[in-house]
């Protein structure tokens, strides 16, 4: 009698367990729907090219500034003469502006708008950009300031903030290139930048003057590249790794150091050489924005486009390897 009642039991919680509840049924559904194909979002910009990416949020949107690609082939070398800015409040849909800086807008310099980064400080917004200078030989990096973050922008100091003889830990003459600024939270202001090695150095309060010497980052295989973001106590340096990139990255307590080398955050970016990362939060979710010769079939190493997909950390504040995927960011 008593295992009969058992075996009931049994029977009744089976039933009970296998009857779907209300909230199932919406489950159910809202899995059927996630099962439509995803928007292809990736490259974000799909009618001009755009490399080098880096992003500000500022007034709850993003601004993103991209160099522009204008080489007529995939088989020359970089055509670059502008940097290009964009704006959104979703990620997705994205703004386009007037030219707000072009490398004709430093006349110390002779061409190449290679890669750039703009931070707001008081206010105001500065852009320090990589060009070839016109008479020091090789690579200078300049900044130009803004009283809006999509410009117009001009030259703050009419002359080179680096220029290549005043870095000699390596012979190149483009190790001055990609800098990318921050300001920690007690107000002091870095400059990052390098090829082949890793500068940085203090910038005075007018953001615009060195304020102390110049130092060099030990870094596994530092190719260029380096962006710094911070969250939580941790700083994270990133830089392009090898040649052709990949990204990988350094953590540290502190802005100048010491890096502790944490690995590869990104593969080599398909037909694309290079590979340039900025990295931000916005609305709290992580995002991990690179370029790559996405836009087929003409895109490649010199006619790059720029892609976004989510970053996410691990439990210990280290990072997840970035999955590129062509769906990038969805609504
Ligand atoms: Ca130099």
């Amino acid at each position: 009698m008593q295992r009969i009642f058992y075996f009931l039991l049994f029977l009744a919680l089976g039933w009970a367990c296998n009857t779907p509840a209300a909230d199932d049924v919406e489950a159910i559904s809202s899995t059927e729907h996630q099962d439509q194909p995803l928007q292809i979002n990736n490259p974000i910009i799909k009618d001009q090219f755009t490399a080098d990416p880096a992003a500000l949020v500022y007034n709850d949107t993003v601004f993103l500034y991209a160099g522009h690609d204008e080489a007529e082939t995939d088989f020359h070398f970089y055509k670059m003469n502008e940097w290009l800015v964009f704006s959104s409040t979703d990620m997705v849909n994205w703004q386009r502006y007037p030219v707000p800086l072009k490398v004709a807008d430093f006349e110390w310099s002779s061409g190449d708008a290679w890669a750039a980064e703009v931070i707001e400080k008081d206010g105001k917004f500065y852009w320090y950009v990589t060009v070839s200078h016109a008479t020091i030989e090789g690579k200078a990096i300049g900044v130009a300031v803004a009283d809006s973050p999509t410009g117009p922008f001009k030259d703050a100091l009419g002359k080179a903030l680096i220029s290549n003889d005043m870095t000699k830990a390596t012979d190149i003459s483009w190790d001055d290139i990609d800098p990318t600024v921050f300001i920690d939270d007690n107000g002091q202001a870095y400059l990052f930048w390098g090829n082949t090695v890793c500068y940085y150095a203090k910038l005075k309060d007018n953001m615009i003057e060195l304020d102390g010497p110049i130092e060099t980052i030990e870094l596994p295989n530092f190719t260029e590249a380096p962006w710094i973001h911070k969250r939580g106590d941790w700083y994270y340096l990133s830089y392009a790794y090898q040649f052709p990139e990949k990204t990988a990255y350094a953590m540290s307590r502190s802005i100048t150091g010491p890096w502790e080398f944490k690995g590869i955050i990104n593969e080599l970016a398909g037909n694309c050489n290079t590979n340039h990362q900025a990295i931000i939060e916005y609305k709290g979710t992580p995002y991990f924005i690179y370029h790559t010769g996405g836009i087929q079939p003409f895109g490649g190493s010199f006619r790059r486009s720029v892609c976004i997909d989510y970053l996410y950390y691990n439990a210990d504040s280290t990072l997840k390897r970035v999955v590129m995927t062509s769906e990038g960011i969805q609504k």
